[in-house]
């Protein structure tokens, strides 16, 4: 099997095998060591100021994107979101759910966000903005400079969920002031699905203190407290905080997050360019290195053709969309264990598409 989807990826053979033992009991001191380690190797990785803090959440990214809204907004609050696809607009229906005011700007897909479309909201009263660094529904990297830039001039708490564009594109908690980042086990992390993170700097801690949040499960003062010693509330996925251990330190072997960022731009580089004379055209007008999503120039309403011929008939994963573009536009993913060799075998398969004239 070869796997380009953006989540979830394919895993090195040191964290495949981890996945294979058996599970530790885990209230024990060399547990709490493991989830300290984690902390410390994450907050490298997001650039996060010392005073930060990380939470392991046990549930996919929209776990941690709900418990993020719920613990560090109210209704007192006035949030921006951005929506130019299926991840911001689940900010928006997060926040709708919980009675958060919001207004959505609204992006058109595939479209980055741009100053002109923020300069209606300066001075208007705003306290957050919510973002997605990477849309990964249509391959959109938004400007972390200018939301920044604009956060910074209003005032406004940060909450960027980064789950695909960590490790892929740069994000830095400290310069950016982002004060909540979010992220998950089974896009760049490279481990099965399960568990998401939380990082909050000190603002971020303040609101989740102060919080009157109504929930059980997701109280992040909780975890926050447990966390002291090197525990959660409740069972975590435990092996795959294991294999988020392992990975952890794999990358800071490789040299770091730093490293980790060549290595998505080189290979979403090596597939661009392999595919230039293929009927494809790019999708998104400022690309993620996470992901590459196309249209198809010949044969426009051919996409989830191509995504079902690789997966029937040669046995590769690439992205279907879903909705409105489901037809239209598909995705080829650069997170997790893949090589140049991999994108060679994917591009040969384009061009037998091309001559049995699928695309
Ligand atoms: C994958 C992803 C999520 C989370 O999806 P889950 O299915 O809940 O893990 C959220 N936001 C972005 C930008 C993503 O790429």
């Amino acid at each position: 099997m070869l796997n380009f989807a953006v989540g979830p990826v394919m895993m090195n053979e040191e964290i495949r095998a981890i996945g294979s033992e058996e599970i530790p009991y885990f209230r024990t001191a060399e547990f709490s060591a493991v989830t300290f380690e984690n902390e410390k190797l994450l907050k490298k990785c997001f650039k996060a100021p010392d005073d930060a803090r990380v939470i392991f959440i046990t549930g996919s990214g929209t776990a941690s994107m709900e418990a993020a809204v719920m613990n560090t907004l109210s209704s007192k609050d006035k949030a921006l979101i951005v929506d130019g696809g299926s991840f911001g607009h689940r900010f928006c229906e997060i926040c709708g759910v919980h009675g958060i005011p919001y207004t959505a700007v609204v992006c058109e897909k595939g479209k980055t966000l741009t100053a002109a479309q923020l300069a209606p909201y300066e001075n208007k009263g705003y306290t957050a903005f919510l973002v997605n660094l990477g849309e990964t529904s249509t391959g959109v990297l938004y400007d972390i400079g200018l939301i920044s830039d604009f956060c910074k001039r209003n005032g406004l708490f940060l909450i960027v969920d980064a789950i695909s564009s960590f490790l892929c594109d740069d994000l830095d908690m400290k310069k950016y002031g982002v004060d909540l980042v979010i992220t998950g086990s089974q896009k760049s992390l490279a481990v099965p699905p399960g568990i998401s993170i939380i990082c909050a700097n000190k603002n971020a801690l303040d609101r989740i203190e102060q919080s009157e949040v109504n929930t059980f499960y997701f109280n992040l003062k909780n975890y926050l407290k447990d966390g002291e010693r090197g525990q959660t509330p409740f069972t975590p996925a435990v092996g795959i905080l294991l294999q988020i251990n392992a990975r952890l330190k794999q990358i800071e072997r490789d040299g770091g997050v730093d490293g980790e960022l060549k290595r998505s731009k080189a290979f979403a580089e090596y597939f661009r360019k392999g595919i230039k004379d293929l009927p494809f055209k790019p999708f998104a007008d400022k690309q993620s290195n996470a992901v590459t999503s196309l249209t198809l120039t010949d044969k426009p309403n051919a996409a989830y053709k191509v995504f079902e011929t690789l997966k029937d008939e040669y046995g590769i994963f690439i992205c279907p969309n879903g909705g409105e573009l489901k037809e239209t536009v598909f995705r080829v993913g650069h997170m997790g264990n893949l090589d140049f060799a991999d994108y060679d075998k994917l591009i040969s398969a384009f061009r037998e598409l091309k001559t049995r004239e699928i695309i």
